[in-house]
This record gives structure tokens, sequence and C-alpha cells, in this order.
């Protein structure tokens, strides 16, 4: 194979055409599209509307094998199947991802541009500000957290009366409670609207939240690798003496706020979803809300802009929806469900419009099947409704083998020559990784393709081998891609066994009713997906687990916080481990977002620097060029 560049050596090498130009070759209106620069736009929701009646394209999931931690080229095969369908074989065809943190970015060397010749451009701006919606993630989630600390500060230092007075200032007679001061008193069953009529009894209930500061889970966040800011104690200034308390920062990424951006039908629902962000318990045991605070509205304000899906292109000229990127082991890790919509109507058909014009959506999930396929199926599509046709899991030899037992792969360090010599022994043992996440996938009903990304030392044995194996354990098909070489040329294979597969009905289900309690749903999950024998809830868990269901969240679908490096929760269990028992530490929820997080080990939410960290490589030429950013 001939030596490919590095990566930011071909995406400089070309250049983007006009983001007004690509608008156009996708059907959008100009006042449809808000540029950003030259090459990034913000698309406008309305055109949901205007294609309403369009019938959807094709909607597949990226996903994959039980990751090494240089990762298998999720991200890459997106880019090349879009640009193999968009620019080889002539279907509409959009990639939609996440847009990365500036954390790692700095942090650990390794883009989410893709790689290769299968990138988004420019990948500078993919992977720095974008339209500065992380930077919006960051002010909403502050704003709730200074919010909620002020109002205690109040709450503690003044009366009842005088804090009624200040809420609702104003001469007797004149005075009016703000609209979402309506909702709490619906909330407290208080039928009154007229602030001169409560009872010192509702008064008090009105105007104190009483929140018990030993269950307060909003942290406070930024986009950094700051392990300095994982405790912190606020309040030391002599202004706010006596009401210190310890607390956190988390990296943007790992919000709520985040994934609720992720998880949004719409703006109203953006809007309600905001303001259900539970951020602590009352002292009778009440759940504390942002609306309950006041802020809801405000932080929809903040996000007003956030919500329209990024549009940018790859190598090739093809569309990329770039939208949200909200964590994939404490949260859901999926790009945003508005920006699979657009992109689904985007590439859809009209009435009686050839089937042949149908576009695809290639949508990726976060790390192995077991957790991005898995929490794009039973919290994503269940959140939006929409049904995938298909999914790709991605499979590499040199993951493959090491779940086969060679030695680990450890980024910054060289590979050992096992991965780059043939060894079908190792290399079959290890293939029991990938046949179970097939059969994990078959669960949901979808078509299976296996895209194995080939890698320069691979060799034809080794492909045809989980080729192979793969069709042995159901795939619908299984093809050898070289996208990361060739670009879209290389994938074309790919493509066209995702086409075929599509023609095909999907019979997509959920793998567990939401409605059933939230041990069974565990329990499901740990059964069906991870193969473990059972669950054990610590007591904390199981404590928590009775909260919510008292409190009304049993409903909620599961995002397990698990490692991505191995089936169970243990990292070291590599390959299709068996036998094991998966501990839930504790339960954490997500009202706004919609999801229950049970903790399946320590997850970390604020990410570190390391000695040597990616930052050293980057800089500006003088021409103002970035250079060494991957
Ligand atoms: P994931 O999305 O699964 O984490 P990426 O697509 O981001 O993985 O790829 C991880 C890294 O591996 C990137 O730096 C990419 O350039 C590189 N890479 C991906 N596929 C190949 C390949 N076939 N050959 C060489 N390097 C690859």
């Amino acid at each position: 194979l001939p030596k490919v560049p590095s990566d930011i050596i071909i995406a400089q090498a070309q250049t983007p055409k006009p983001i007004t130009d690509l608008a156009v070759e996708i059907g959008l209106r100009p006042d449809e599209l808000e540029s950003y620069g030259k090459y990034k736009a913000k698309v406008e929701l309305s055109v949901l509307e205007r294609l309403a009646h369009r019938k959807n394209g094709k909607y597949v999931v990226i996903s994959g094998i039980t990751p090494t931690p240089l990762g298998e080229g999720k991200s890459t095969t997106t880019i090349g199947l879009a640009q193999a369908l968009g620019a080889h074989l002539d279907r509409p065809a959009f990639a939609c991802v996440r847009q990365p943190s500036q954390g790692p970015t700095f942090g650990i060397k390794g883009g989410a541009a893709g790689g290769g010749y299968s990138q988004v451009i420019p990948m500078d701006e993919f992977n720095l500000h974008l339209t500065g919606d992380i930077h919006a993630v960051t002010a909403a989630n502050n704003l709730l957290a200074a919010a909620l600390d002020a109002r205690i500060f109040h709450e503690a230092t003044q009366t009842d009366k005088a804090l009624y007075s200040r809420l609702v200032p104003g001469k007797k007679g004149s005075r009016s409670f703000a609209p979402l001061m309506l909702k709490r008193l619906k909330k407290l069953g208080i039928t009154k609207t007229n602030p001169d009529d409560l009872t010192t009894e509702e008064i008090r209930r009105f105007a104190r939240l009483d929140v018990d500061p030993e269950t307060i889970t909003w942290n406070r966040v930024l986009d950094v690798n700051d392990r300095f800011l994982r405790k912190v104690t606020l309040g030391r200034n002599p202004t706010e003496k006596g009401h210190e308390r310890e607390a956190g920062f988390d990296i943007s990424v790992a919000s709520e706020t985040m994934a609720v951006l992720a998880l949004s039908n719409n703006l109203t629902d953006m809007r309600e979803r905001l303001g259900a962000m539970v951020v602590a318990t009352s002292k009778s045991g009440d759940p504390i809300t942002a609306d309950d605070i006041g802020v809801g509205g405000a932080l929809a304000v903040l996000m007003k802009d956030a919500i329209k899906p990024n549009l940018m292109q790859t190598l090739e000229g093809t569309p990329v929806f770039v939208h949200a990127g909200p964590f994939a082991n404490i949260a859901h890790g999926n790009s945003s469900i508005l920006a699979d919509m657009v992109a689904l109507k985007l590439s859809g058909i009209e009435e009686g419009e050839s089937l042949e014009r149908q576009g695809y959506v290639l949508t990726e999930g976060g790390f192995g099947a077991d957790m991005g396929m898995e929490k794009f199926c039973n919290i994503k599509c269940r959140t939006s409704g929409l049904k995938p046709d298909a999914t790709v899991i991605v499979a590499t030899t040199r993951a493959l083998k090491m779940h086969g037992g060679a030695p680990d792969v450890t980024p910054g360090k060289p590979l050992d020559s096992s991965y780059v010599k043939e060894d079908l022994v190792t290399l079959k043992e290890g293939i029991k990784n990938l046949t179970r996440h097939i059969e994990n996938c078959r669960k949901f009903g979808v078509k299976v393709i296996v895209a194995v990304n080939q890698f320069a030392t691979d060799t034809p044995a080794e492909l045809e081998l989980i080729r192979e194996e793969s069709i042995k354990a159901g795939a619908d098909a299984a093809v050898v891609s070289n996208h990361w070489a060739q670009g879209g040329l290389g994938a074309v294979d790919l493509a066209k066994a995702v086409i075929k597969a599509c023609e095909q009905p999907s019979n997509f289900r959920y793998l567990y009713d939401s409605e059933s309690s939230i041990e069974d749903k565990i329990t499901t999950i740990a059964r069906e997906i991870y193969r473990a024998d059972g669950i054990e809830l610590s007591e904390i868990a199981q404590k928590q687990i009775e909260t919510y269901t008292r409190q009304g969240y049993g409903h909620l679908p599961i995002c397990m916080a698990k490692t991505q490096y191995s089936f169970s929760h243990d990292p070291a269990l590599k390959g299709a481990p068996t036998g094991f028992t998966i501990p839930i530490r504790a339960v954490r929820l997500s009202a706004g977002a919609g999801f229950l997080y049970p903790l399946l080990g320590d997850m970390q939410t604020m990410p570190g620097l390391g000695t040597r960290p990616g930052f050293w490589e980057v800089d500006l030429d003088p021409t103002g060029k970035v250079v060494g950013l991957f």
C-alpha cells in the first residue's frame, strides 16, 4: 500500500468548497443557512417543516467492536462511507458525527474528524470552537450552578417574608408572579395567582426551595482537561462566609446540558428538558429543577443557536453534520437527534420519486456496540421515535488480535510485533468479541454489516477470516474497506453492501420496555448485551432506585456508565467474557436529558493532562495556519 501522509497534511491539502455552495447542492434554501465563516454553517430547524412530507432517507448507525485505546476507525468509516455513497455512487449521503471536546484535543493525541483520506474539513475548525455550541453548553450549565448556589445563600440569610418580597417585588396590589413562579405554584398545589393572597405557610413553601446541600448533583463545567478542578471548595470569599461547600467541575461534554442538546426533538422540547434538569433534592425529599430555581428559560436562551445543527464537509465535498458531543461513558455518546432528523429529510424522497434517489444518513454511536449502539437504540431512537435500517460494525485486526490475547495496546508506545505479522490463531480467538457484537446487534432487529477497516499490515488471509466468521455469526454482509488509504473509493464495496442491506425491511425493536422496573432494565442490558450472570446493586444504588421510582423517574431508559474496553465492567476482561456479575455502585438521574445512569465503576468526569499533552505540537505559522493538530 502507498504511504498515506498525516491527517492534518491531507486535510490542509484540500481546499473546501464554500459552505453556501454545498448548501445549494443538498437542497437548502439561502434563508435556511446561517454561515459561520466560509466553511461552516448552522442550518435552521424550519427546514424540518418545509420537508416534513418527505419520506426519510435510510438511517444507518455506525458502531464498532470493543476498541483499543487507539480507536478502531468508527469516525473514519462513517466519513469514508459517506464519501463512497455521496461522491462515488451518486446517492445523497450525510455523515452525522459528534463535536469533539477541546479537552482531549489538547490532551491525548487523536482527532475525531476521521483520518487518512476520510476526514471532515477544515479539521482545525472542526476540532476547536466550531460554532461555539460547547461554549453555550458551558455557559448554560454554569448559570444554573450559580443560580442554585445564590438561591441557597439567600434562603439562608433571609426570613421567609424578606425572601418573598424580593422574589416578588413591588407594592401591594401591583405585584405579579413571573411565569416560572406560576409553574412552581402549580407544582406546590397553590392555585392563587395574586401574590398578595398567599398565606404565611404558602409564602414559606413557595419562597423556600430548602435545598439539602448534601444532595446537590450539579457541578460546574469547563471544556478543558483540568484535573485540579475535580474537587474544589466554593464560597471562600468573606462575603460568602459560612456558606462554603465542597464541589467539583466536570468537562463540559460530560454535562447533562450537553446530553439535553443531543436528545432534544425541537426547540420547545429542549426548553422543557432544560427546565426539568434536577440539581438537588429538598430537605423533604422532592427533586429541585432548573425551573424551580427560575432559570430554565434563560438556559434555553443561551442554547437557542446551539440547537441548530452545524454543516461541514468531507474531504470529497459531501455533507457532514457535526452536532453535540455527549461523553460516551456517563452520557449516551451519540450526536444530536436534530442533526439526524434534518439529514434524514434532506436525504429523503418526495412522493412518487424513485427509491433509487433515497439517500443515507450515517450516524456514529460512540465506543463499542455494547455502548454506542445499545444507547443509540434504547435511548436516542426511543426519544426521537426514529428507526434505524442497519448498523455497521467496524472491526480491525488490531483490536481483534488484542482480544485474542496479543499484548495490550498502549497509546504512545510502539505496537507489539504480533500486530504487524500474520497470526490467524490469535485473530480467530479475538473474533469472538466481534461475533458477540453481531449477535447483540441482531437483537435490535436491524441489518448488520461488518466493515473490516483495513490497515496496511493486514494480510489477505486475516481479512478473509474476519469476513467468513462474521457471516457465520449472522452478519448480513462483511466487507473489507480501505477508505483510510483511498478515501471514498476504498469504501465503495462497503457502500454497496449497505445499500443492499437497506433495501430489505428492518424490524427494529428496543431491547427493553421502558415501563419495566429500573432493576429489570439494568438486568436486561447486563444479561443480553454484556452476557453477565446478573447484577449486584449496592445499598446506595438500591436506595437511589427507590427514590427515583418514588419521584416518578422510574420509566426513564437506562444509560450504563461502563468502561468501553470490555463487555464487562472490568477493562481487563477482553474478548467475550462470561461468568461475571455486574456491580452497580450507584444510580444517577439526568431528568432533563431523560435517562438514569447506573455507575459500574469509577467514571472520570473531568480528565487530566498527561506529562506530554498534545498541545506541545500545536502552533500557528506566520500566515495564521494551525499546525500540529494531529
Ligand atoms: P474511532 O472513531 O473508532 O475512535 P477513528 O476513526 O477516530 O476511531 O480513528 C482513530 C485513529 O486511527 C485516527 O487517527 C485514524 O486516522 C486512525 N485510523 C483509522 N483507520 C485507519 C487505518 N485503516 N489505517 C491507519 N490508521 C487508521
